[in-house]
């Protein structure tokens, strides 16, 4: 076993080298002596106490996971730290202390699967083709500077900022994101094709939600047209493919996903999934394609704590010009914790509340608007369900329905769509806009303003509508 030491912790230095900017790597990982391996504890050498503790502050959750992998379930780490570096009389004096990494964080089931590919670069690139034009799908608020970072989501933070970096060329492809509702998966996997764009202009950067590519698949394979599909998405350099638990059952949309990912990857192209559930627990999803996503590195994001949670609302208000005394935003982010969606929906309240009644924002208001502050029902709606069962009521594809078009039972269904996102999502306008492909949010205001008119002189279109809000009812029961 003794031998293995050097290698385990160069193993691991290897993922933190990845992970940690490099200043930090400098400073923190590479003073570190691997000293010994016994009985599956791992005894790193530290020079001081003060190095043992910012280690141990900042660093515990990387060390525990990337150990984890090394040493399995059962390692441990300690530390030994240098008292008195010694002479040439006197021996130095050292102390062993065990790491909290593992006692905190073994009972928690966070797999951390790593494996280093070398990607096999395509011989076949042909040079002077021009790169088609693909608009990314990407929404630019949502970045790296505005992800606020914290214990819950450090590692798939920096590892995202990683891979922004070097697309393809860091061991973490395909980067895998999860984490529950509203904890920032969306926001993160943007940022990383914001960050690509950005840093490097020429690449090829697409995001995509699961449902979209299902029901392109779907429409492509109506047509024959599942080549052209697949051809398309092997055109893209850094693809991310959001909310992936969404394919659980859809087979052929599978077989596609499973053919996309094996071409880009084999190019060195970099992949980047979310999901709602460790990979491990994805249900009716192929399990060669869960063993795709155990190539790179999966990442969770857990629900933040009440600092960061401070810290989040400060950077919104920031963000949207506003202002609010101290003990209200701490009394939002200590009643609010579940979720960072709900965080952001309790302060959008709070100002509506505000303008609305005229009055200035303080403890008393944010108490009264958060007793009504419906939580969100057991299933949260999203604009994609919706737009999904407007589609099914009125025959439309999903992509006709995105379409500039004047038809009007086309124009209809999309200002329908539109309305009934604004009624049962929290989403702002903007967003809304988005998911309609890029309208901006005067079209949504027009949208939602042409169906309560409508509503109001013409019967069909009422019932129609009022339909369509039972469905979306059910759906969220
Ligand atoms: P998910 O896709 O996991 O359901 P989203 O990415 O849509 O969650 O995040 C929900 C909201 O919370 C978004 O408005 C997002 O900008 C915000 N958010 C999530 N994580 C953070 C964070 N770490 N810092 C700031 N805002 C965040
Ligand atoms: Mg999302």
């Amino acid at each position: 076993m003794e031998k293995n030491v050097e290698l385990i912790w160069s193993n691991c230095l290897k993922i933190v080298k990845d992970i940690v900017e490099w200043q930090h790597y400098k400073t923190w990982f590479e003073p570190i002596k691997p000293i010994s391996l016994k009985n599956n504890i791992l005894v790193i050498q530290v020079p001081s106490q003060f190095f043992f503790e910012y280690l141990e502050e900042h660093y515990v959750n990387l060390l525990a996971k990337t150990l984890k992998r090394e040493l399995g379930k059962t390692g441990r780490l300690e530390y030994r730290i240098m008292v008195d570096s010694g002479n040439k009389k006197a021996q130095p004096v050292t102390m062993d202390i065990p790491g909290q990494g593992y006692k905190v964080h073994s009972n928690n089931e966070m797999d951390f699967p790593l494996v280093i590919n070398n990607p096999i670069k395509n011989p076949f690139v042909i040079p002077g083709i021009k790169k088609m034009q693909i608009d990314p799908q990407l929404n630019p608020s949502y970045t790296f500077d505005s992800f606020i970072e914290g214990d819950c989501n450090r590692v798939a933070r920096r590892a995202g900022i990683a891979v922004a970096e070097k697309p393809g060329a860091t061991s973490f492809n395909p980067l895998v994101i999860y984490g529950g509702v509203g904890l920032g998966k969306t926001h993160l996997g943007q940022a990383i094709g914001n960050e690509v764009k950005r840093s490097h202009p020429n690449r090829v950067v697409l995001y995509i939600s699961s449902e979209k590519f299902i029901n392109q698949f779907i429409d492509h394979s109506r047509n024959n047209a599942i080549n052209d599909f697949i051809h398309f998405y092997q055109l893209v350099d850094v693809l991310i493919v959001d909310d992936v638990q969404f394919f659980a059952k859809a087979e052929k949309s599978q077989d596609a996903l499973f053919a996309i990912f094996n071409h880009l990857h084999q190019s060195g192209k970099q992949l980047i999934l979310t999901t709602d559930k460790a990979p491990k627990d994805l249900e009716g999803v192929q399990e060669r394609l869960l063993s795709r996503f155990r190539w790179g590195l999966s990442a969770d994001l857990q629900v933040p704590d009440y600092e960061t949670r401070i810290e989040i609302l400060e950077n919104k208000m920031k963000k949207d010009g506003m202002e609010m005394p101290m003990e209200v935003v701490k009394y939002l982010a200590y009643n609010i914790n579940n979720n960072i969606r709900e965080l952001e929906g309790a302060l959008i309240s709070l100002l509506a509340q505000s303008s609305l009644n005229r009055r200035e924002i303080d403890l008393d208001l944010a108490k009264k608007v958060l007793r009504n502050f419906v939580r969100t029902s057991s299933k949260e709606i999203t604009i994609e369900t919706i737009q999904k069962l407007v589609c099914e009521f009125f025959d439309v594809t999903y992509d006709k329905l995105l379409q500039k078009t004047r038809k009007r039972e086309i124009v209809q269904a999309r200002q329908i769509t539109m309305y009934l996102s604004k009624a049962f999502t929290k989403n702002s306008l903007k967003t809304i806009g988005d998911h309609f492909g890029g309208r901006d949010h005067t079209t949504v205001i027009h949208s939602c303003q042409t169906v309560k008119n409508l509503m109001d002189t013409e019967n069909i279109f009422r019932e129609n509508v009022l339909e369509l809000q039972q469905k979306i009812q059910l759906a969220s029961l």
